[in-house]
């Protein structure tokens, strides 16, 4: 790239033509526009340059400063040889260099990163070209907004650009709310509980059965229900026999515990495992429903770390995905004009796009409403 030839690419036009850049009345410029934030911007010295920097206010208080358009003050500075040039005129074209260079550099790496593929890196890329470029073609136009947006609103390498960024952020807002559906708890989801507090004591509701008690109240029931007919079964499954909860004979593990709301028998191992459960009914017996005690107090359970952090790192990665859109929306409001329609344009069409696919894919609507940023 050579310094009177912004740029190599005829349809990125980067600086403008040399053409159709300068005016007639360039003579009286106008004032600068206040530089924004977006606009100001230093360039480090690079490795292959030490010592060099470029620093684009320096250079747009450079352009305003004089009477001649970029365009004419480039062309004055070069058609004098180099040994003979003003030092100001030196310093012009280091700068223009300089620019050239820079923007060359972002182009290569937008491209790069565009073949790669991977998002946010080509997105961030691209904006860092396309804000360059805005900034190009705002010093080109000797910071006259008007010429500049008028130059970028009839660039079609620009514009594609920035339509192809809006296009990967909405992709990835859809991808990444995807992900995220996977992660939140269902609206079906049953919710799970926690017990707060102590655990409830089984000698307070109930007193262990001495082993003979059990024997003799095992050969009362056997007495009760000894009719032949009678399935094997029905003695099983009486609480004197064994255990309801667990189905086996009680033993030293599971001893005999008769409640003292309904007298009914259960394994004291089981019923403790039972009443301190999180069910609605844990506070009953399980052979009756009769009520035994307090239900414990529950609370929902707190999500599983892993899945609250990877929850917050969707989110998160949400917001950045919004930041880099609402960096597209500062480039577009720089380039196509006060217009705030063509923003609002951008903005619209990405949230049609998700809204599309989330609908196209089922993603609930929750997801879509609480994390997509209107
Ligand atoms: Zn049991
Ligand atoms: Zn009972």
């Amino acid at each position: 790239m050579s310094a009177t030839t912004p740029t190599d690419d005829s349809s990125t036009h980067a600086l403008g033509s040399r053409t159709s850049a300068p005016t007639s009345d360039s003579s009286v410029p106008a004032p600068p526009q206040p530089l924004e934030e977006f606009f100001v911007s230093d360039i480090a010295p690079t490795a292959d340059q030490p010592g060099r920097s470029f620093s684009l206010e320096t250079f747009a208080q450079d352009i305003a400063s004089r009477s001649q358009s970029y365009g004419e003050t480039l062309e004055a500075a070069e058609a004098v040889p180099n040994e003979e040039r003003s030092e100001p005129d030196r310093l012009f074209l280091q700068s223009h260099q300089d620019l050239c260079r820079i923007l060359e550099e972002k182009l290569i790496i937008a491209e790069n990163a565009t073949i790669a593929g991977h998002m946010p890196c080509k997105a961030d890329a691209q904006i860092d070209y396309l804000l360059w470029m805005t900034r190009a073609v705002y010093l080109w136009s000797s910071l006259n907004l008007e010429k500049t947006r008028a130059a970028l609103r009839t660039n079609v390498d620009h514009r594609q650009r920035i339509e192809a960024v809006v296009e990967w952020i909405g992709h990835e807002i859809f991808c990444t709310l995807r992900e995220l559906e996977q992660e939140l708890p269902r609206p079906d989801e049953a919710d799970e509980y926690e017990n707060v507090g102590p655990e409830h004591d089984t000698t307070a509701i109930g007193v262990i059965v001495p082993w003979p008690e059990l024997t003799d109240e095992q050969h009362d029931m056997r007495r009760e229900t000894g009719r032949v007919d009678l399935a094997l079964d029905d003695h099983d499954r009486d609480h004197r026999m064994r255990c309801t909860i667990c189905m086996d004979e009680y033993s030293s593990d599971d001893l005999p515990l008769r409640l003292n709301a309904c007298a009914h028998i259960i394994g004291q191992a089981c019923l403790s495992v039972w009443l301190n459960g999180t069910e609605v009914q844990a506070n009953t017996c399980p052979y009756c429903r009769t009520r035994l005690c307090d239900r414990r107090e529950r609370r929902p359970k707190p999500m599983a770390p892993e899945r609250e952090q990877k929850i917050q790192k969707l989110v998160s990665f949400l917001g950045k995905l919004g930041k880099t859109f609402g960096k597209v929306q500062g480039i577009v409001r720089w380039s196509f004009g006060g217009d705030e329609e063509e923003v609002r344009r951008y903005g619209r069409e990405m949230l049609v796009k998700v809204n599309s696919s989330c609908e196209q894919w089922g993603i609930g609507l929750r997801v879509a409403t609480q994390y997509v940023a209107t």
